[in-house]
């Protein structure tokens, strides 16, 4: 008997989640795929947030679904319009990495006031993005922890 309470024991596995078990497969577009091509890819692939990345497969910029109804709400032929034009760019996206604490990275969803973020790699020359974490997926870690018998 470890003396410790059922809320402690909560806890403390709380604090043990790390992104990576629960992180999803990100959806990626290049820079230069038209703002048209990435709403069906929104849908096709039944995602919120899309990743953009350069001919590097580097980590340049994400596509919210109000980024693209912004752009769609001009008079612009989204078929001709880059995603790189109506992005959020780089250094302003916030990511974590697989090794991060999920209690962080949901942290960092609430300050940003965002619904996702890319999981990625820090290489010498940019980011890789490698997974996505998104609030579903902090929603599934909160079932596990509630529904775990042995807690
Ligand atoms: P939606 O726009 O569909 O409500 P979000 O709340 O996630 O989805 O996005 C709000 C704004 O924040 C969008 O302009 C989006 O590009 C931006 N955004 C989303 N995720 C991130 C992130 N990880 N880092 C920086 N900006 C982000």
């Amino acid at each position: 008997f470890t003396g410790k309470t059922g809320s402690e024991l909560l806890t403390e596995k709380l604090k043990k989640f790390k992104v990576g078990d629960f992180q999803s497969v990100p959806i990626v577009v290049d820079e230069n795929v038209s703002a048209y091509d990435a709403i069906i890819n929104m849908f096709l692939e039944d995602v919120g947030t899309i990743f953009v990345t350069d001919q590097h497969s580097k980590l340049v910029g994400l596509l919210s679904r109000k980024d693209l109804l912004r752009a769609s709400i001009g008079n612009q032929d989204l078929s001709s319009v880059p995603v790189h034009i109506i992005m959020t760019r780089m250094p302003n996206i916030a990511y974590c990495s697989a090794d991060d604490l999920l209690l962080d990275a949901a942290q960092t969803l609430i300050e940003r006031q965002i619904d996702g973020l890319p999981v990625v790699e820090e290489k010498e020359d940019g980011v890789e993005v490698v997974g996505r974490l998104t609030k579903t997926n902090i929603a599934k870690a909160l079932v596990e922890l509630g529904r775990d018998e042995h807690v």
